[in-house]
């Protein structure tokens, strides 16, 4: 038996075309929420036109002044339809985000992929579904194309009770937002995820930041085959330098 280069090379032209940059202009901007923000993208060279699956993303590519070449932020595909893009984006001060806040229709961005998002079997029987505001327009797609008689929980940690929106899920998946105030971000969702009750055949998924799906990912695969349990830490809280100890200080040293 041979083989099959052309297929191979059918593949890699596929991820090669997917992974370029291509420009796209925005056609729509508003806020969902005091701390969401959507953009509507216009793709000049649509690569797809198939609706979105569940948790699937992209990157996108911000205009960028400072040195060299700014690398993309992914961001969930919320809807694709005639040629255009939705994206959901949570408004805090990242370069993305500070883009979006000012994004107006015309404005000129690049975006790569898409990738897939949701790498559990589908469809689950039985899901828990745990998020922060960056992952809720991926829990969205998730749980909107999930069967009429699938069981779940979905607990969403949003910034607090105005960026409550709602979910189209299916009946027997109860969801759940927890406003955050001024807990520290992940936390109210590890408390809640953390007390969950789990069948040998419940699967997990987790889009957090990146200490919340990490100790997450810790307590479901004590429990579940790790295959069930799909963590990922969607950004991060940048670590805290730890205060300098002077081995030395004042009042110890010789006069
Ligand atoms: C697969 C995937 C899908 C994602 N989908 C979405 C989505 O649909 N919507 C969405 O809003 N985000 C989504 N994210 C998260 C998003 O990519 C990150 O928040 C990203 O860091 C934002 O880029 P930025 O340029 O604004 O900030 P960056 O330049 O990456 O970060 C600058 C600073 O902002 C902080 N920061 C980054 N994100 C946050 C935040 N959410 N809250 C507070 N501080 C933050 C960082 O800690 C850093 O200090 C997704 C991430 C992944 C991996």
């Amino acid at each position: 038996m041979f083989p099959q280069p052309i297929d191979h090379a059918d593949r890699f032209d596929a991820i090669r075309r997917a992974n370029r940059r291509r420009p796209a202009t925005v056609v729509g901007a508003f806020d969902l929420t005091p701390h969401m923000r959507r953009i509507v993208l216009r793709e000049l060279e649509p690569v797809s036109d198939r609706p979105a699956k569940p948790a699937e993303w992209i990157k996108l590519h911000v205009p960028w002044s400072g040195e060299g070449r700014k690398h993309g932020r992914a961001y969930t595909v919320r809807d694709r339809s005639n040629g255009r893009i939705t994206i959901d984006m949570a408004m805090h001060d990242g370069l993305c985000a500070s883009w979006a806040r000012r994004a107006r229709p015309g404005d000129r961005v690049e975006i790569s992929g898409p990738r897939h998002g949701f790498r559990l079997a589908w469809p689950p029987d039985e899901l828990l579904l745990g998020a922060d505001e960056t992952g809720l327009a991926a829990v969205a797609t998730i749980v909107a194309g999930l069967p009429h008689d699938t069981r779940g929980k979905v607990w969403l940690e949003v910034p607090d009770e105005r960026d409550v929106l709602p979910l189209d899920a299916p009946p027997s998946v109860a969801v759940r937002f927890l406003p955050r105030g001024a807990a520290e971000p992940g936390h109210l969702l590890m408390r809640a995820m953390r007390t969950a009750a789990i069948t040998p055949t419940t699967a997990v998924w987790v889009a957090a930041e990146r200490a919340a799906a990490l100790e997450l990912r810790e307590h479901f695969e004590a429990a579940l085959p790790p295959h069930q349990v799909v963590t990922s830490g969607y950004w991060r809280v940048p670590c805290r330098e730890p205060a300098v100890h002077d081995p030395f200080p004042e009042h110890a040293r010789p006069a």
